[in-house]
């Protein structure tokens, strides 16, 4: 990551400020392994665990609820334990930072809330969020269910097993949020993507699509992507390091302080 690169992103991202913009962030789950939640694919990632794969399909939820199920704690314990780390609030910063020419738009793939957690106002959830839970056979919702569970799967009043409000492989995307998103890409001036394989459709055509309509292109990932390569600015780095120096950098484009001490000493 050169010096000049990041300041040619922060003074592109602050000539889009200056005039009515949107701008689109898909962030996928490489965003928060500085959280400490595992991804799936990348280094360190959950996918070449066989069992995890067969197991978050939405086919093993009804077939085999407690195997299922035990998967699903696995990432609950880890998204319970977890924090936002700099990447999602310098995020949040450079929402701040870009108003009030730029609506900017959180589109995450992820299931863990930290963008919200972090700060961040606008946040579409394409995948659901494993806080939030409903009963397979009658439907009812419930927020909460304790994160140690001594009997799996849980059950709701009706006996029916009670799953997150997560989208499994296998299932389509809650259509409300997906129409959004499609129409965010369609209108957005700039898209950065950040930690997101782009390996899970329908997600991963959102970028295309912005690309398509001649949004500016940023990715951050640790690993190349075939999106990065016909981006205008591509990133290889942690998120938690890079999105701190671009938000202070686009801070002094503008002209402004960085609210946060979360710039990683170089
Ligand atoms: P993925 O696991 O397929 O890919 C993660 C990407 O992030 C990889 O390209 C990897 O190189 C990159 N990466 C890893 N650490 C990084 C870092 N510190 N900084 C920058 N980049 C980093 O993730 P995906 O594309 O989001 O697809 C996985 C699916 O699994 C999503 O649908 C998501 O719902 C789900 N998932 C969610 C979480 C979560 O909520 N935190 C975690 C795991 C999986």
């Amino acid at each position: 990551m050169s010096e000049q690169s990041l300041e040619a992103c922060a003074n592109s991202l602050a000539e889009l400020s200056r005039r009515k913009a949107i701008v689109m962030v898909l962030t996928g789950a490489g965003i928060s392994a500085e959280s400490g939640i595992p991804t799936y694919r990348g280094r360190g990632g959950l996918w070449g665990r066989q069992h995890m794969r067969a197991m978050v399909k939405a086919e093993a939820l009804r077939r085999l609820p407690r195997q299922a199920w035990e998967v699903l704690q696995q990432m609950r314990e880890a998204i319970g334990a977890s924090h936002p780390n700099p990447a999602h609030y310098a995020l949040a910063e450079l929402e701040e930072l870009l108003r009030p020419g730029v609506r900017l738009i959180v589109v995450t793939q992820n299931i863990d809330g930290l963008h919200q957690a972090a700060g961040s106002r606008n946040v579409i959830e394409l995948h659901g969020n494993i806080t939030r839970f409903h009963c397979m056979v009658c439907g009812c919702q419930q927020d909460w269910l304790p994160l140690q569970l001594a009997v799996l799967p849980p059950r709701c009043a009706c006996g029916g097993v009670i799953r997150p409000d997560v989208v499994l492989f296998g299932e389509p995307l809650p259509g409300t949020a997906w129409q959004e998103a499609q129409a965010i890409a369609q209108r957005a001036e700039g898209i950065i993507v950040i930690g997101t394989s782009l390996e899970v459709e329908p997600a991963a055509s959102l970028p295309y699509e912005a690309l398509r309509h001649g949004a500016l292109a940023i990715e951050v990932n640790l690993d190349p992507t075939a999106f990065g390569n016909r981006a205008n600015y591509q990133f290889r780095g942690f998120a938690g390091q890079v999105l701190p120096l671009l938000v202070q950098r686009l801070a002094h484009a503008l002209g402004r302080a960085t609210r946060r001490s979360s710039v990683p000493k170089a």
